[in-house]
């Protein structure tokens, strides 16, 4: 991979096609040389859309502002192509209609003297010592626990069912939880059994990483906050009656 390369690649095969929507997913990558392809166009990269709509004609793309709290309308003007990369896990699998499109070739004409970079060998990670894409149940613990002093509360809840406890990116970057931990769009990637998510609002950038979950069970003393729209079962309540309540009827059950 190189940006000069992907880029003067990309480029020719818009202008053959007459592109006017260019659509790619909003990986590293991407990021590296999705603006550097726009820019050869004259136009920007909406970069990071969790949704796309067409109204009155016009394409209408939906990205999260101010750490995912509001949604913004966005437009793009100008002549196309446009360019657009699409959040991870924006749209369900299971819930997409087949459609059929041609697949055509394209071999780019490239001139080595041209790529100014020279890749050495890909970053390899450190061994991760917990791998949490292989847990059959998780516990994931957000900012609802205001303190560390209270994570005990929840490890406990962790224990008493045998699941792996997870946590949102706020908790891992405070230091509470290790970064391994870190369910999202840059943490892991988990689809356990069951995903029980304590306090944790829902942000696109978690829900990314845990949408797959077979069954996700929710707490949160808001009912509005958006990890309900992918619960299976919610609890609307303060966590700090909930947990307790549950850890105690598990122990029951478990004798
Ligand atoms: P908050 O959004 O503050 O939510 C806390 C929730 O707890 C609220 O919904 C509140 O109602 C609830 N609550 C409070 N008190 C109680 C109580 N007593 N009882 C019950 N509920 C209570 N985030 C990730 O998680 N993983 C990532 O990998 C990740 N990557 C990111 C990458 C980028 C480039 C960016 C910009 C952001 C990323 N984020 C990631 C951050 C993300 O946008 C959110 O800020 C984060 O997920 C919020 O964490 P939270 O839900 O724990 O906290």
């Amino acid at each position: 991979y190189t940006a000069d390369g992907y880029t003067t690649a990309l480029e020719a095969l818009i202008r053959r096609a007459q592109a006017e929507l260019v659509v790619l997913p909003h990986t590293y990558r991407v990021r590296d040389y999705g603006p550097k392809l726009a820019t050869r166009f004259a136009t920007v990269l909406a970069s990071d859309v969790i949704r796309c709509a067409i109204d009155s004609g016009q394409l209408v793309l939906v990205r999260q502002i101010f750490q995912g709290k509001l949604n913004a309308d966005t437009r793009v003007t100008g002549p196309p192509p446009h360019f657009v990369s699409i959040q991870a896990g924006a749209y369900r699998a299971d819930q997409l209609r087949a459609g059929a499109a041609p697949v055509e070739g394209f071999t780019p004409e490239l001139d080595a003297a041209a790529i100014r970079t020279r890749p050495s060998e890909p970053f390899r990670e450190a061994q991760r010592a917990v791998d949490l894409a292989t847990a059959d149940m998780i516990v994931s613990v957000g900012r609802g626990i205001k303190e560390k002093e209270n994570l005990p509360m929840v490890e406990e809840l962790a224990n008493v069912l045998g699941a792996e406890l997870g946590a949102s990116r706020p908790i891992c970057d405070n230091g509470w939880v290790p970064m391994e931990r870190q369910v999202g769009s840059s943490g892991q990637t988990v689809a356990p059994k069951l995903y029980l998510a304590v306090g944790i609002s829902g942000a696109i950038q978690h829900l990314v990483g845990m949408k797959g979950s077979k069954t996700i069970v929710a707490i949160n003393r808001d009912r509005n906050a958006p990890i309900f729209e992918v619960a299976d079962y919610g609890i609307v309540g303060d966590l700090f009656e909930v947990v307790p309540a549950l850890v105690e009827e598990l122990r029951k059950t478990k004798g």
